[in-house]
C-alpha cells in the first residue's frame, strides 16, 4: 500500500501484468476483495495455463460443444461480434497462432512461413459456434483455439467498477495493466499518464484528464521481440498471421466502458489514422488518440476528455 495526497495504492501482479487500484480511503479489505475478483475472471478465461473455461473450450475443438457461465458466454459472443465487424482485425480464434508466435513469452521466434500458412484456416471467427439456449460455444475444427487477451482485461475492468460502486465507493481507478477504469471524478477528473513509446516506464507523451470513463492503450512497444534488426510485436494480422504493420505506434481509447476501449483499440489500430477517424464520426462515445512512428499525436475527437502534451519532439494535430 502507498498513500500520496489522500490517495492510498494497492498493487498486484494478476494476468501477467501489474495492477494498481487507488481509493480515497485506506481499505485493505476492500483492495483484496478487488483482487479475488480479478483473480476469479482470470480463473476463467485465461489460456496461458491448462485449465480455465476457456481452455476447456479450446479442449474440445472440433469434437464438441463446452457449456460455460454466463459472463464467460456473453465475453465470448461480444468478442465474435467484434471479430465480424467490417474491416476488424480484431479476431478471437486468433489462439493458434499467439501461441505458435509465443510474442512475449519465453521461447518467442518468427514461425516458418508454412507454419502459419498451415494455422490461418484454424483463426476463422465464424467457426465459433454459439448457442444461446444451451450457453455453449463450440470450436468447428480441431486446433482452433480461443484467444481473450485483447478483450478480457477490459471486461473485468469493467467488473471491478460496478463492484466498487455496489460498496458504495463514489471515486477510485483500477489499472489493469494499461486498462485503466475511473470512478467518480475528484477535482475535475483523473489525471492518466500516457507513455512515451519505446522509453522509461516514467517517461510520459502526455497526460489525459477524465471522469468516469476508460482509458485503454495498446502499443506496438508493450510486448515485442526483435531479430535481425526487425520488431515483432504482439498484435497479430489475421489476414496474413504476422505482427500488423503500418505507422501506429500505439492507439489510446476513451470510453465509458473498458470492454469498448479494449475491442477498439485493436479494430482502430487495424483500421488506421483515415479509416478510423471515418469510422469513429459515428461513434461519438469512443475517442480515439493515435500516435504515428513519425511522432503525430491525433485526435479523433476530444469532448471526453482532456489532453495535455508533455514529451518533446511530438506534434500535436487535431
Ligand atoms: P495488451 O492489453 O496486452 O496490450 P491488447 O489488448 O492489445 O493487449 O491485445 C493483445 C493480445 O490479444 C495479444 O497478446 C494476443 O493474446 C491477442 N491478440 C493478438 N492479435 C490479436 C487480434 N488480431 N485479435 C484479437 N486478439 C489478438
Ligand atoms: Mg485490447
Ligand atoms: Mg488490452
Amino acid at each position: 500500500m502507498s498513500q500520496t495526497e489522500g490517495v492510498y495504492g494497492y498493487s498486484a501482479v494478476l494476468m501477467g501484468s501489474p495492477i494498481l487500484l487507488k481509493l480515497f480511503e485506506h481499505n485493505e479489505t476492500l483492495a483484496s476483495q478487488v483482487f479475488r475478483l480479478i483473480k476469479q475472471y482470470e480463473d476463467l478465461l485465461t489460456v496461458n495455463r491448462a485449465e480455465s473455461q476457456v481452455m476447456s473450450i479450446n479442449h474440445a475443438a472440433g469434437r464438441h460443444p463446452v457449456t460455460v457461465s454466463r459472463p464467460v458466454f456473453e465475453l465470448i459472443k461480444c468478442a465474435k461480434a467484434a471479430s465480424l465487424f467490417p474491416d476488424s482485425i480484431f479476431n478471437l480464434a486468433i489462439g493458434p497462432l499467439v501461441k505458435r508466435w509465443k510474442i512475449g513469452f519465453k521461447g518467442d521466434s518468427v514461425p516458418p512461413e508454412q507454419d502459419i500458412a498451415a494455422l490461418l484456416p484454424r483463426t476463422q471467427p465464424h467457426q465459433v459456434v454459439l448457442d444461446e439456449a444451451e450457453g455453449s460455444v463450440y470450436l468447428a475444427h480441431t486446433g482452433m483455439e480461443i484467444d481473450l487477451g485483447a478483450i478480457a482485461k477490459g471486461y473485468i475492468a469493467d467488473r471491478v467498477r460496478d463492484f466498487l460502486k455496489r460498496q458504495g465507493v463514489e471515486q477510485g481507478l483500477i489499472n489493469l495493466g494499461g486498462n485503466v477504469q475511473t470512478l467518480g471524478s475528484p477535482e475535475g477528473g483523473w489525471s492518466i499518464g500516457l507513455k512515451k513509446p519505446f522509453s522509461g516506464p516514467d517517461e510520459m507523451l502526455g497526460v489525459i484528464e477524465v471522469a468516469n470513463k476508460s482509458v485503454v492503450t495498446s502499443g506496438v512497444y508493450e510486448r515485442y521481440f526483435e531479430l535481425d534488426g526487425k520488431r515483432y510485436h504482439h498484435i497479430l494480422d489475421p489476414r496474413t498471421g504476422y505482427p500488423l504493420d503500418n505507422d501506429l505506434d500505439s492507439v489510446t481509447i476513451v470510453s465509458t466502458d473498458s470492454i469498448d476501449g479494449d475491442i477498439w483499440t485493436t479494430l482502430i489500430y487495424g483500421m488506421g489514422v483515415e479509416k478510423g477517424c471515418a469510422v469513429l464520426a459515428n461513434r461519438p462515445d469512443i475517442e480515439a488518440i493515435f500516435v504515428t512512428k513519425r511522432r503525430e499525436i491525433i485526435l479523433s475527437s476530444a469532448s471526453q476528455f482532456r489532453f495535455t502534451l508533455l514529451a518533446d519532439g511530438y506534434q500535436l494535430i487535431t
